[in-house]
């Protein structure tokens, strides 16, 4: 029995890569040392992999920011602009993230499928050519350490249709078949194609590009991966595609195992066993009886065990965590490693106790009665937008064309030590709280002397959105290393929802509150929708993902009211999971949003009509699903789009939206800092879709990760550029 991976987590078990590149971006280390430390990674991966027995061990599957724009990278699509920056990785850098010394601004991010992953999305254009140092580059240091590796290539289908050049195939397709060649030449066997827009579309047909890869190299073995949802309707000419092995994502589409392996195909199969987008330790038992099925369909000759898709969704290392007490039910990616090279072993003949592979089960309680018991009542303001938005105008009394912020403002280094200080007991509660409230102080005063409308205490006390709040609920367990990477250097440490979730204390009341006494100008409360922490939390498989949703929305229901009791009347709740959330295929979309859209209207609708309920989005590509964020009703969006503003207000042209809106006027994500006229000039893009009494002016994600000296003078020039509209 063999084993394959299909990719490993690239930023290191400390995270080393985040180190290295923000040190180089910040002109703290060379070139080299970044590069030495991309290296010392990679190696470190596949030895761990060819130890742990993994049979086809993954190159290629590193990026230095994303795997996406590597692929661009390799055939050549550099936009002219970006030319002028003479080193190869600045200019992909540049590319990523903007570059402000060449005045360049950074492409388009959007999620990799329903991850919480971000690629770039590449900008086509230019005349493509194969440039593949990066790849062959890995093959060969994978070589010097005795290991013949399997490429991961992003299949032509996929990229084209990631990179919105779905016309461009065939000139596209040669260039794979060049690099099959070169691969070729340098004894490469297998390369791993992975293909999940398979799992959208079922209305494509791949053999032409794939006919032409048997046709021109038949000395390489195409392990074609589909992966997040099965092969659907594909699954009938799938089969005859040319190619050596299909990989099987058993974990979201199980079933598709049975309706593939029973047909007659001379195909070889990977079995995607192991849940590479969850911690959970597998189940050991049921595992092995999928295998065995498997084995009486096709013989164990024609199939490779594997994990589900790549694990750069899941964290490096479970054996690093020291303090987490439901860790005998976990497992990391190295862990999904032992885990596969258990699963072969007991195949080869091993004696493997399964049962020692049992899970720890979870506990249900009271809450799960709230949840059935909802009503329509729960979920509905007591008065109809058109009704309370008069009365909020007056209440508020606020200029046209408000400005605020998304939340959250830079978390300084000093603050990101108060922190760790407090958290390994070296200064005490109250010393870290009277600190922070004398920075929230500080900038509730900078706000106001700016000019601007709406205030935020800022999110000092918060590591991280969801992180935050899982340590104040119940049913909630935190690992200390558990990194995940969201984009380029940025990582996430997603909580695990274990058990029942329920809402202790108040969670962000004293901060909040705290802010507004400090000014007679109105402050935002900030909280994190159920969505969002449902989406960016690893969630326990032994209820609905709904349920666990709806729980959520309950204990935040009870801080929203909380908040509003004590003074804080407009209430942000951030829903950038929302879209994320949606499932890969059509037929699932309406069941996900009605369950989604109905736990952010049981948080948010107890309040009074002069309660101003405001929500957040990123990246989202609004038209598909512009009626559930409707029935949202919440009185105020903020959205980010300044990457791409054309395509959101052309959704507006069509079809009024009848909240009030803040479109974001400029990028956080990039380091660059924006000109007053190019904001004058979003606004003005706005107005023409947007009335002047629904329109808010903000920059369009929160300010976490900016520094102080970018935040200062374009939030200064926003205002400005707000001002001269009024
Ligand atoms: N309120 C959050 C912040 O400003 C929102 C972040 C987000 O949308 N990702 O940080
Ligand atoms: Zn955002």
């Amino acid at each position: 029995m063999k084993t394959l991976n299909l990719g490993y987590p690239r930023i290191g078990s400390e995270r080393e890569l985040k180190w290295a590149s923000e040190a180089y971006w910040a002109g703290k280390i060379s070139l080299e040392d970044l590069i030495e430390t991309g290296k010392r990674i990679r190696r470190g991966n596949w030895l761990l992999q060819k130890e742990q027995g993994v049979d086809l061990i993954p190159c290629n599957d590193f990026s230095f920011y994303d795997h996406v724009l590597d692929t661009a990278c390799m055939f050549g699509m550099i936009p002219k602009e970006y030319e002028v920056v003479p080193e190869p990785l600045d200019r992909y850098f540049a590319m990523a993230r903007g570059d402000q010394r060449y005045g360049l601004s950074a492409l388009k991010m959007t999620k990799w499928w329903d991850t919480n992953y971000h690629y770039i999305v590449p900008k086509p254009g230019q005349k493509l050519q194969l440039v593949p140092y990066k790849l062959l580059e890995e093959v060969e240091e994978a070589k010097a350490l005795g290991i013949n590796v399997k490429p991961v290539i992003i299949g032509p289908y996929t990229f084209c249709y990631l990179s919105k050049m779905e016309d461009r195939l065939e000139e596209i397709i040669p260039l794979y078949v060049q690099l099959l060649h070169i691969l070729a030449e340098k004894d490469i066997q297998y390369v791993q194609m992975d293909e999940p827009v398979l799992g959208v579309r079922e209305d494509l047909n791949f053999s032409w590009a794939y006919d032409t890869f048997a046709r021109e190299n038949s000395a390489i073995k195409i392990i074609l991966a589909n992966y997040f949802e099965g092969y659907g309707k594909n699954a009938h000419w799938i089969l005859d595609l040319p190619v050596d092995t299909l990989h099987l994502d058993l974990v979201r589409s199980p079933y598709q195992s049975f309706e593939l392996l029973s047909k007659n195909s001379d195909k070889n199969f990977s079995l995607g066993l192991i849940d590479g987008r969850n911690v959970w330790k597998s189940d050991m038992k049921t595992l092995v009886s999928q295998v065995e099925r498997a084995i009486q369909l096709v013989g164990r000759e024609r199939l490779f065990l594997a994990p589900s898709c790549s694990l750069i969704h899941v964290p490096c290392d479970l054996d690093l965590e020291t303090d987490l007490d439901i860790k005998s039910s976990l497992a990391f990616a190295k862990q999904k490693l032992e885990e596969l090279q258990t699963l072969k072993a007991h195949f080869n003949g091993d004696l493997i106790d399964l049962l020692a592979f049992d899970r720890q089960k979870t506990e249900t309680s009271e809450v799960q009665n709230k949840v059935y018991a909802l009503t329509l009542e729960d979920e509905r303001r007591s008065e109809p937008f058109d009704v309370r938005n008069p009365k909020q105008k007056a209440f508020f009394d606020l200029p046209p064309l408000p400005t605020t912020t998304i939340g959250s403002f830079p978390q300084t280094t000093e603050i990101r030590k108060l922190r760790a200080n407090l958290k390994k007991g070296e200064i005490s509660l109250s010393t870290y709280e009277e600190i922070l409230k004398e920075e929230t102080r500080k900038l509730i005063k900078w706000q106001e002397d700016i000019g601007l409308d709406v205030l935020v205490h800022g999110e000092f006390e918060r590591t991280d959105m969801v992180e935050y709040f899982g340590e104040l609920l119940d049913g909630f367990a935190f690992t200390q290393k558990g990194w995940v990477q969201s984009y380029g250097s940025r990582c996430v440490k997603p909580p695990i929802i274990f058990g029942d979730v329920k809402r202790k204390a108040d969670m962000t009341v004293k901060w909040s509150a705290f802010a507004q006494s400090c000014t007679s100008k109105w402050v935002k409360g900030m909280l994190t929708g159920p969505v969002t922490i449902l989406q960016w939390s690893f969630v326990r498989t032994d209820q609905s993902r709904r349920d666990t949703c709806l729980q959520i929305a309950l204990a935040l229901r009870e801080e929203v009211l909380a908040l509003e009791k004590a003074g804080i009347r407009i209430i942000q709740v951030d829903e950038p999971g929302l879209r994320e959330g949606l499932p890969l295929r059509k037929e699932n979309i309406r069941t996900y949003l009605e369950w989604a859209t109905r736990a952010f209207r049981v948080a948010t609708s107890g309040v009074e009509p002069e309660t101003q309920i405001h929500t957040h989005m990123c990246y989202a590509h609004f038209r598909e699903i512009l009626p559930a964020i409707i029935s949202l009703d919440a009185d105020v969006i903020t959205l980010e789009c300044a990457r791409a503003p054309q395509e959101l207000l052309n959704t507006f042209k069509e079809e009024p939206y009848p909240y009030e809106i803040g479109p974001g006027v400029y990028d956080i994500h990039s380091p660059r800092i924006p000109h007053k006229e190019e904001m004058s000039q979003c606004i003005a893009e706005a107005l023409k879709v947007v009335p002047k009494d629904r329109l808010w002016v903000n920059p369009d994600c929160g300010l976490k990760t900016r520094k102080w000296t970018e935040v200062e003078p374009a939030l200064k020039q926003m205002v400005a550029a707000a001002r001269s509209f009024r």
